[in-house]
């Protein structure tokens, strides 16, 4: 098998996907009040708040109050109610979440299956889950619409592997082949290379599923999985979502090679950057002046000044003859003359190194396949309307996954947001991607959508950096993560405000989350809508802040979670340890499910009509 370079592969075929660059560019929503009736199997469908006429005058945003439990669980029978305060209540038992999972096999064990089965439905599962496949799925889904609450469909079955099938799978498909038969792994960077302790990523994980490569079949049917989650979606509802995972598509071994070729080459221009006494500058506001920055090129022996002249020229300059972080990235493209390009300079031994190893052909074509997926999902997805989410995973992983999204977004985003990458602002450098990346769909004209997230594998992240031994990638406190959070969120709701092109759904439990969002929207005349700003909660959480977020008119979304009871178990598993995890927000929760269980009760109302 004719070895290539890699990394050379990854990048062109990564800018394959993208379009053409461009030259760069220096209504009332009336509150859903749902009838009684919405509670019932077959209510009516909603009907979204039409945009007021050009230039027509708005009503104010309604004010939404998260401490009514009535308007929290209008949608919620007695039953469920119950349900929930079980659910929450057994969450809060320390020994019983530790070892959630023996005990889960243990039930099914001593019950048997059907047993086991019914009784996950009344708790766990029915909390959690919102049925076993499309069709089960589609009274819940009608029902939440009623109440101005719509759905990103997420089939949720996982693998239930040993952690030793894991930790096999894994390092199988995170070693090249060349470096299987010739070594080399241990060239790439520590964070960048697999290890056996952390080859289960299951660990220390909340919220997410996880993905094994198996081998290219198995993707493919992930891809059908997928296929079918965005066609239930645009049946369901006319503005849905789909959530997908790229380390479902493909060898990961791709996206850990391709990351380690981002992040070393903007870490090389961070070292341009501080040669030229600009260390430690926000990623935008570092410009490299051309003329230094070729003669250190020719210094290292990377370029000649007649060579990179040709790189600098065009749309790789800026008007001002500097050279920013997106002009740099763009020479990662594939009309660039990478074959140099790919050499960086080891600061450590002063040596020129190869970013990557190489590919084999079937490990090139492995690499195509999985990108050839991704565009199969983005077209469907672009076919039927449905807005496409693209999950954020492990930080060795997503640089790739998020450069690949980006790629599928210059495409896919001409007209508006089809596709949302996902950003966690629990990471140091969260702010630098998201201000880049804005930037870039303002300098070629397309739409940037995206899902603000805290972040889910904190302790695996810090576990791993700690135990490897690299810099811990995550913000030091909470409070650091939620100052992020709302740096982040307030420059994206500032863009929305300028050229109204961005999309942001604010994915968090957290209502002082959702309530400084509210505020900034105020401020900035941001309406509801506009649809440019959404909300995301998981299914079964936090319905006190989702569905008073509904009923106001503003657009809302429950992570819908479905699959077979046997194969969504990893993922209860999680769910009940994320409650423990947050006790305070759990126990806000709880008390309100009890205050409008009792209020029912008082008032006769526990079997009938919720008003
Ligand atoms: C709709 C939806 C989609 C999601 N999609 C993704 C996804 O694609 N990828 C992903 O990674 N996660 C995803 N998550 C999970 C999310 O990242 C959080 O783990 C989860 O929502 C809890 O954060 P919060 O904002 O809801 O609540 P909070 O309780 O306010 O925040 C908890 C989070 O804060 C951070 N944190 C906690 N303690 C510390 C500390 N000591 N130092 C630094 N940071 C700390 C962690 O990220 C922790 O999860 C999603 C969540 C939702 C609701």
């Amino acid at each position: 098998m004719a070895p290539r370079s890699g990394a050379r592969a990854l990048c062109a075929a990564a800018a394959r996907l993208g379009a053409p660059r461009r030259p760069r560019s220096s209504p009332a929503a009336a509150p859903r009040r749902p009838q009684p009736a919405d509670r019932g199997a077959r209510p009516a469908p909603p009907q979204p708040p039409p945009p007021p006429p050009r230039g027509a005058s708005r009503q104010p945003p309604p004010a939404v109050d998260f401490g009514d439990p009535r308007e929290a669980f209008r949608s919620k029978s007695s039953a469920e109610l119950l349900r929930g305060l079980v659910v929450l209540g057994l969450c809060a038992v320390g020994p019983l979440v530790e070892h959630n999972r023996e005990l889960l096999l243990l039930g099914r064990r001593v019950l048997g299956q059907p047993l086991f089965e019914r009784l996950m439905k009344m708790t766990f599962y029915g909390q959690f889950v919102a049925g076993e496949d499309q069709e089960a799925i589609k009274p819940l889904i009608r029902r939440n619409q009623a109440f101005g609450v719509g759905a990103v469909l997420d089939y949720s079955v996982e693998e239930d592997l040993t952690v030793e099938e894991a930790e096999r799978k894994e390092l199988d498909s995170c070693t090249s082949a060349s470096e299987k038969e010739m070594g080399g792994a241990e060239q790439r960077e520590k964070q960048y290379r697999v290890h056996r302790g952390f080859g289960d990523r299951r660990g220390g994980v909340i919220s997410a599923r996880t993905y094994f490569y198996a081998d290219e079949s198995k993707c493919d049917q992930h891809m059908e999985t997928f296929l079918r989650c965005i066609d239930a979606s645009s049946g369901s509802s006319e503005d849905g979502f789909s959530a997908i995972k790229l380390t479902a598509l493909g060898r990961p071994q791709f996206l850990l090679q391709f990351s380690e070729v981002l992040v070393k080459w903007r870490r090389f221009f961070h070292q341009m950057a501080a040669e030229q006494g600009q260390a430690g500058q926000a990623a935008l506001e570092t410009k490299l002046e051309v003329e230094k920055l070729q003669e250190a090129l020719a210094n290292l022996g990377i370029a000649t000044r007649a060579e990179s002249q040709h790189w600098f020229t065009g749309e790789n300059l800026g008007v001002t003859g500097t050279v920013d972080l997106l002009d740099w990235n763009s020479l990662i493209d594939s009309h660039t003359k990478l074959s140099k390009l790919l050499l960086v300079p080891n600061v450590q031994t002063g040596q020129l190194e190869p970013l990557l190893s190489r590919f084999t052909e079937e490990e090139d074509l492995q690499m195509k396949r999985m990108l050839q997926r991704m565009d199969v999902l983005a077209k469907r997805a672009a076919e039927t309307g449905v807005r496409l989410m693209v999950d954020a995973e492990q930080t060795y992983f997503q640089p790739a996954i998020s450069r690949l999204t980006l790629e599928m977004q210059r495409r896919f985003n001409k007209d508006r947001a089809i596709i949302f990458n996902t950003y966690q602002c629990y990471l140091k450098e969260a702010y630098d991607n998201v201000t880049v990346d804005v930037e870039l769909s303002r300098r070629e004209g397309w739409h940037f959508g995206t899902k603000l997230v805290r972040g889910a594998y904190m302790e695996q992240e810090r576990n791993r950096a700690a135990q490897i031994g690299y810099e811990d990638p995550i913000n030091p406190t909470y409070e650091k993560t939620n100052e992020m959070y709302h740096r982040c969120l307030d420059y994206i709701l500032e863009e929305i405000k300028h050229s109204r092109k961005a999309n942001v759904m604010v994915a968090s439990h957290n209502e002082d989350t959702v309530k400084f969002t509210l505020r900034r929207m105020t401020e900035l005349g941001i309406h509801p809508s506009e649809k440019k700003v959404c909300f995301g909660q998981l299914l079964g959480m936090c319905d006190q802040i989702t569905f008073p977020l509904g009923q106001a008119g503003f657009p809302v979304y429950k992570y819908v979670p479905y699959g077979p009871v046997n194969e969504v178990l990893p993922y209860l598993s999680r769910r009940a340890q994320e409650n423990r995890g947050f006790m305070k927000r759990a126990n806000r929760e709880r008390d309100l499910l009890w205050s409008e269980f009792k209020r029912r009760f008082f008032a006769g109302s526990l079997f009938g009509p919720n008003d």
